[in-house]
């Protein structure tokens, strides 16, 4: 399976837009961050997770050529504001399915609502086949199966995905023991680490360090961080051995 990082960073991307901080200012292509989002593809199969306002840019960049369906962590705009991108797929493929928890798709129905129209839909919208992620239930993509993880943003529910030995988990704050289970035997754990400060609902540089070290996959790679983490060339610097801060068009294998 090949895991394609189409963007690593938080929702403002990085640049700030009209930020003097010095990271945004980096020459360092590893300090340049898109929305989060990831491509994963095996044989001839290709799904994305996630789909925020980066998406058009990042198929173009990875040269993704086919997209069987999105996954979705949840409905926060940085995930999601990519939606109306899907066109040019849906006229190569057809419907996109999407996969996501029932509140999501009732989300994405209110802030698309063009997309979900039943009666004098426009032709040229975006056409999507929905399809419920419900925790504790794996289901099909491709000849795989996707395992939901359960994880909590602040307050808010999130999925997470484990495919074969490998799972995405972004916007955690906090995790179940009940889902922790889920996380045995990986080879790569991909996690969300903003900064080193705290924050209400992400974690943060130390928490995501404790979280590999009590999941113990083989790599660990950190993904939706702030310009505030620092440099990605320092920061990486700092990391435990088997621990990597992701960057955008990383490629890796599993
Ligand atoms: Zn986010």
């Amino acid at each position: 399976m090949n895991v394609y990082f189409l963007g690593t960073g938080t929702s403002q991307g990085i640049p700030v837009i009209g930020s003097i901080h010095s990271v945004c200012k980096s020459t360092d292509f590893k300090d340049r961050r898109l929305r989060v989002s990831a491509w994963i593809s095996w044989e001839d199969y290709s799904y994305v997770i996630d789909c925020g306002p980066d998406f058009r840019q990042q198929m173009l960049v990875s040269n993704c050529q086919k997209v069987d369906g999105i996954l979705y962590t949840h409905e926060h705009s940085d995930h999601t504001a990519g939606l109306d991108d899907i066109r040019p797929f849906n006229f190569k493929q057809g419907s996109m399915p999407i996969y996501a928890h029932q509140r999501v798709i009732d989300n994405l129905k209110k802030r698309f609502d063009y997309i979900f129209e039943t009666e004098n839909k426009y032709p040229g919208a975006p056409s999507v086949k929905t399809i419920e992620v419900v925790n504790n239930h794996p289901f099909p993509i491709g000849n795989k199966i996707a395992i939901p993880i359960n994880v909590m943003h602040g307050n808010l529910q999130v999925f997470g995905y484990r495919i074969d030995d490998f799972a995405y988990l972004t916007d955690v704050k906090t995790v179940e023991k009940s889902e922790i289970t889920k996380l045995k035997n990986l080879k790569v754990l991909v996690v969300n680490a903003l900064r080193e400060e705290h924050h209400n609902t992400h974690f943060n540089l130390q928490e995501a360090l404790d979280f590999i070290a009590l999941i113990k996959p083989e790599r660990a790679y950190l993904t939706h961080i702030s310009h505030i983490m620092g440099f990605h060339e320092e920061v990486q610097q700092k990391l435990p051995e088997n621990v990597y801060l992701a960057y955008d068009n990383l490629e890796i294998t599993i």
